[in-house]
């Protein structure tokens, strides 16, 4: 294992956006600080295309484990920085083909100071011959088991030999505030981590149905959003008390169009959040098809009692693909807990999937909706929930 100093964050498609561009740095910055924020001696430094971490013996496993779930980064490597001086750049090429374990090798050099006064080819072949004159290593130009990149800037230079993917997309909260809905279920947590990807600050909305739900069910929730705000900081959770509302809806409507009236009930209450609390647009986890709620006719039907956009990040995922990113990020295990949300409980035998906007509304002029809606809305519980492992910097 290499020892390595410093750590080089490159941006991406961050890179792309003009104007932006220096938010977007600022925010990254500020995000990568904070998850950061446990792991003493890091000394950072920004330019205008990356930052740079300075580990001072720092564990860069940890580090790396962090920056991994970090929005924004494209990719990142573990480098040594020396003097822009060709003795000291070979010397710590040499160290890192020494200490790497590898048998093969290739040199990418790469001036971004056209002062240096040698070209990357020069460089490439002094070093590589340092190398291969003092070690059993040899030279690999197509497959290489080890690239050893030498980053050239006017006063020092970047040596490093891996590049780690990072996890891509927009630092959270570049391009505003979305209230996702979300249940104890699979695909709501894996919609948060994608709104998260593309710069979004998500708060939850949760609708539960005590006494038929349970506490269980109640903390599960919490849980994965707890677990999906790792990418986040925190979250804001709201919890709605559904179930006069449910109860309702079953008395008035019955079977086959209880699961729309309900939806359409979950949007009414959820685009009232989402205004009070400046979320410019709600989110949820289905999937075209999914259920029958989830039919395209359901969706025209459950949208039309709101005007406030829906975001559907996983509207074209196949079941499988979610459960793969769910397992990914780790959420995939709670979320099979079998605890029972409002859904299942009030499970229909034969829900609609083509339903009618005029019937729906038909049902539901037979009951005084907006009132429940007002009683929701005024009881609603707020919580915070933060990373786990992180929870007692805030108590
Ligand atoms: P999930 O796995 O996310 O629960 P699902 O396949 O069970 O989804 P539905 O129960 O039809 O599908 O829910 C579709 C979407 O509606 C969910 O992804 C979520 O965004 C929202 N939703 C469902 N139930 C609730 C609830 N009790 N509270 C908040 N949102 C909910
Ligand atoms: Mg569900």
């Amino acid at each position: 294992m290499v020892n390595y100093d410093t750590v080089l964050i490159r941006f991406g498609e961050l890179s792309t956006k003009g104007k932006n561009r220096k938010d977007f740095i600022q925010r990254l910055y500020r995000n990568i600080q904070y998850i950061l924020k446990n792991i003493e001696g890091l000394e950072y430094r920004k330019t205008h295309d990356r930052i740079y971490i300075k580990l001072n013996g720092a564990d860069s496993e940890k580090v790396k484990e962090k920056l991994q779930k970090v929005f924004g980064i494209s990719s990142f490597s573990f480098t040594e920085k020396v003097d822009s001086d060709i003795d000291a750049i070979s010397e710590t090429c040499l160290r890192i083909a020494k200490e790497s374990d590898k048998k093969t090798f290739k040199m990418i050099a790469k001036r971004h100071d056209k002062s240096f006064p040698m070209k990357s080819d020069a460089i490439n072949r002094t070093c590589a011959g340092n190398i291969l004159q003092n070690t059993e290593i040899t030279v690999d130009v197509h497959n290489p088991e080890l690239e050893i990149r030498v980053e050239v800037h006017q006063n020092e230079t970047y040596i490093t030999s891996e590049k780690i993917p990072g996890a891509g997309g927009f630092p959270v909260g570049i391009n505003g505030r979305v209230l996702l809905l979300l249940s104890g279920g699979i695909d709501s947590p894996v919609a948060a981590y994608e709104l998260m990807k593309r710069g979004l600050q998500v708060e939850a909305v949760h609708y539960a149905s005590p006494p038929y739900t349970s506490e269980n069910a109640r903390q599960k929730v919490l849980d994965l959003a707890a677990m999906v705000s790792e990418y986040q900081r925190d979250m804001k959770v709201h919890i709605i008390n559904f179930t006069d509302l449910q109860l309702q809806i079953y008395k008035t409507a019955g079977d086959p169009y209880a699961v729309t009236l309900m939806r359409r009930m979950m949007f009414r209450l959820a685009e009232e959040v989402a205004k009070k609390n400046n979320c410019l647009a709600i989110a949820t986890g289905e999937s075209i098809g999914q259920v029958a709620s989830q039919t395209l006719e359901s969706m025209v039907c459950i949208n039309d009692v709101i005007r406030i956009p829906v975001i559907r990040p996983l509207v074209c995922f196949d079941k499988l693909e979610i459960i793969n990113l769910a397992t990914k990020i780790g959420t995939y295990e709670t979320s099979i807990l079998p605890y029972e949300d409002c859904c299942t409980i009030f499970d229909p035998k034969n829900p609609v999937t083509k339903p009618s906007i005029e019937k729906a509304e038909f049902y539901e002029n037979q009951f005084d909706y907006a009132s429940l809606i007002k009683d929701a809305l005024e009881k609603q519980e707020v919580v915070r929930v933060f990373p786990q492992k992180d929870e007692e910097d805030f108590l």
